[in-house]
C-alpha cells in the first residue's frame, strides 16, 4: 500500500482567523503549523490579568454561541461554542447629559419603540421604519448571509439559491437600506434621536448593520463572553490542537520565501527557515502584500483597496479594577457628555463605559472591572510612542482625567480603584501588528459591504490569505468564516472535496 505524505501548510498568525484556518486545514488532511509572534493565541481577541482582575481588551459582543442561528454550526466546527456567553438584555444605555435623557436600547423592541415614540413623537415615521426593519430581519436566519461559500467560488445557481433562501430579507440589503447611518439620520427631526443612532455603532456602516445587530439582540442571539476574549481564543486553539495542529509561539515571521512565483516557505526573525507546500497569511494584509512580498503580486483591485479603503479608527481603553459593585448598570453605557475628556489633544464628548458586572470571572466578589473607551487617531499615538517617557506620562494623565470624569458620575469611585490599565492604539499595534492599530480591519461602509477581498494574490502560486484583512469587514464571525473559505478555495484549487467535519 502506498501511504501518501500529507501536504504541509504554514499559517502565519494565531489570531481567530489563523486558528480557524488551521482547523479546516487539519480537517481536510493537511499537516499544519501556525507561527505566532506572541506567547498566546487570539491576537486582537485578547484579555490579560492585572492583580486579581481580568482585563478584556478584545471582543465586545458576538452572536453564534448558541443554537438557533446557522452561524452556530460554524462556531461548533471550530469549538467556539464552548466559550460561555450571557445574552445581552439591553444593547446599550444611552445618556445625553445635556438634556438628562436616558434611553435603554432594549432587547424588547416593543419597549424600545414605545420609549422612542414618547421621546421623539415628531419622528414617529422614522421610528416605525427603524423598528419594522429590525423586526423584518428577524424573520429570516440571516446569520450566514454572504458567508455560506467563498464568494470566489459562487456560481450563478449558488447566488439564486442564496437569494431565494434569504428572499424575505433581501429588501433590507438593497437601495436605501445600504445608506450609511450618517445618511439615514439626515431626515430625523430630533437631534437626540439622530445622535442615538450615530453613536450606536460606527456611523459609516450601512443602516442595515444596526438593524441586524438589534435584531440579534431582540432574538437573544447576542451575548458577551463570561470568561473574556482569551478564553474564547483558547477554545478554538483547543479544537485545533485536538485535530493534530501545531503552533510555534514566540515565532515572528519576517519573510515569505518565493521561488519561481510560488510561495515555498517562511523566514523567522531569528533567521530560521521553514518550508511548506502552501503558505497562508492570517496577519496584517498591507505588511504581507507590500512589505514581505514587495508589492509584486498585486493588481488594480488590490491596489485600490489598499489606497482607497479606510481602516477602522483605533480606540483607547482605560480599564479599572474597582472595589465597588455596579449591579444596576447595564453592560455598556454610551455617554454624550457635557464635560468632554481630552484624548490625543481632542475633546471627546462620547464616552463609552463597559461594566463587567455580568460574570464573576473578571473581578473578585464585590469588585468590578469597568472599561472606558474613546475613539482616537493613530498618528498621534504612533508619534508619541517614540518618546516612551512622554507616552507613559500622557497615558497616566488620560487615566487620571478619566477617573476624575467618572468620580463626578459615580461618587466615591476614585478611592476604590485598585488597578489601572491603559491600552492605546500603539499597544494594539505592538501586540498584533495590525495597520494603524485597527481592531477590525477595513472600515465597513456601503462600498466595502458589497465588495469582496481576494484571498489569492495574482501571479503567486501556493499562497493564500485569511483573517480580517481577507474580508471586507473584520469581526469574529467574518474571520472564522475566512478560515473556512480559504481552505475551501485551496481544496477547490487542488481538486479535493472540502470537509467541514471529521470523516465518519
Ligand atoms: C477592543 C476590540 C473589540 C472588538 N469587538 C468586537 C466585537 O464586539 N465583535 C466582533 O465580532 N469583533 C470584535 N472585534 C474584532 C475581532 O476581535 C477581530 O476582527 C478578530 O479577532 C481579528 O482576527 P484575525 O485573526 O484576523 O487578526 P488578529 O487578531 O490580528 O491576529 C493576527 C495574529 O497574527 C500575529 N502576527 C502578526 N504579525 C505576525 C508575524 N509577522 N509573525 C507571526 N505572527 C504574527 C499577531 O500576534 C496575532 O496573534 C474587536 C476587537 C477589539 C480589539
Amino acid at each position: 500500500m502506498i501511504i501518501m505524505k500529507k501536504q504541509k501548510i504554514i499559517i502565519i498568525g494565531a489570531g481567530l482567523g489563523g486558528l480557524s484556518t488551521g482547523i479546516y486545514a487539519q480537517l481536510n488532511g493537511y499537516e499544519t503549523v501556525i507561527f505566532e509572534k506572541n506567547p498566546v493565541p487570539g491576537g486582537l481577541a485578547a484579555s490579560w490579568k492585572r492583580k486579581d482582575y481580568l482585563i478584556d481588551g478584545g471582543i465586545h459582543f458576538l452572536s453564534g454561541y448558541k443554537p438557533g442561528l446557522s452561524l452556530y454550526n460554524v462556531f461548533k466546527e471550530v469549538g467556539a461554542h464552548k466559550a460561555e456567553c450571557v445574552d445581552i438584555e439591553t444593547y446599550a444605555r444611552y445618556v445625553d447629559e445635556k438634556s438628562g435623557t436616558v434611553i435603554d436600547i432594549s432587547a424588547d423592541l416593543d419597549k424600545f419603540q414605545a420609549d422612542l415614540l414618547s421621546l421623539f413623537p415628531e419622528d414617529k415615521k422614522k421610528i416605525s421604519h427603524f423598528i419594522k426593519a429590525t423586526r423584518g430581519l428577524g424573520k429570516t436566519d440571516i446569520s450566514e448571509f454572504g458567508f455560506k461559500e467563498p464568494l470566489e467560488l459562487m456560481k450563478r445557481r449558488d447566488w439564486i439559491k442564496e437569494f431565494w433562501q434569504n428572499r424575505k430579507a433581501l429588501k433590507y440589503f438593497m437601495g436605501k437600506s445600504m445608506k450609511s447611518v450618517r445618511e439615514y439620520v439626515e431626515d430625523i427631526h430630533d437631534p437626540l434621536f439622530k445622535e442615538l443612532l450615530l453613536y450606536m455603532f460606527l456611523p459609516s456602516v450601512p443602516i442595515v448593520f444596526l438593524w441586524m445587530v438589534l435584531s440579534f439582540v431582540s432574538q437573544k442571539q447576542m451575548g458577551v463572553l463570561i470568561k473574556g476574549s482569551l478564553d474564547f481564543a483558547r477554545k478554538i486553539e483547543e479544537r485545533y490542537l485536538e485535530l493534530g495542529g501545531k503552533i510555534e509561539y514566540k515565532s515572528k515571521v519576517k519573510d515569505i520565501l518565493v521561488k519561481d512565483d510560488t510561495a515555498v516557505g517562511i523566514g523567522l526573525d531569528t533567521g530560521t527557515i521553514h518550508n511548506a507546500d502552501f503558505i497562508i497569511s492570517a496577519i496584517d494584509g498591507r505588511t504581507v502584500i507590500y512589505d514581505m512580498l514587495g508589492g509584486i503580486y498585486t493588481n488594480e483591485k488590490i491596489n485600490k483597496i489598499y489606497s482607497k479603503w479606510k481602516t477602522v479608527d483605533p480606540s483607547i481603553s482605560v480599564s479599572l479594577g474597582v472595589d465597588m459593585e455596579f449591579k444596576d448598570e447595564v453592560w455598556m453605557t454610551i455617554f454624550k457628555t457635557t464635560d468632554p475628556v481630552i484624548v490625543a489633544e481632542e475633546e471627546k464628548d462620547s464616552v463609552i463605559i463597559r461594566f463587567f458586572n455580568y460574570s464573576p470571572h473578571f473581578a473578585p466578589e464585590g469588585k468590578t472591572v469597568i472599561q472606558v473607551d474613546f475613539e482616537t487617531e493613530w498618528d498621534y499615538w504612533f508619534i508619541l510612542s517614540k518618546d516612551k517617557k512622554k507616552y507613559n506620562q500622557v497615558k497616566k494623565e488620560l487615566a487620571e482625567s478619566t477617573i476624575e470624569w467618572l468620580e463626578k458620575r459615580y461618587p466615591g469611585i476614585k478611592d476604590k480603584i485598585e488597578v489601572t490599565d491603559v491600552a492605546t492604539p500603539y499597544t494594539y499595534w505592538r501586540y498584533t501588528l495590525n495597520e494603524k492599530g485597527s481592531y477590525m480591519g477595513f472600515l465597513p461602509t456601503a462600498d466595502t459591504f458589497t465588495s469582496y477581498v481576494e484571498k489569492r494574490l495574482p501571479g503567486l502560486s501556493n499562497f493564500y490569505m485569511s483573517g480580517q484583512w481577507s474580508m471586507s469587514m473584520g469581526g469574529v464571525q467574518p474571520v472564522i468564516y475566512s478560515g473556512k473559505h480559504v481552505i475551501q478555495l485551496l481544496c477547490h484549487d487542488e481538486g479535493k472535496k472540502f470537509l467541514a467535519k471529521e470523516k465518519g
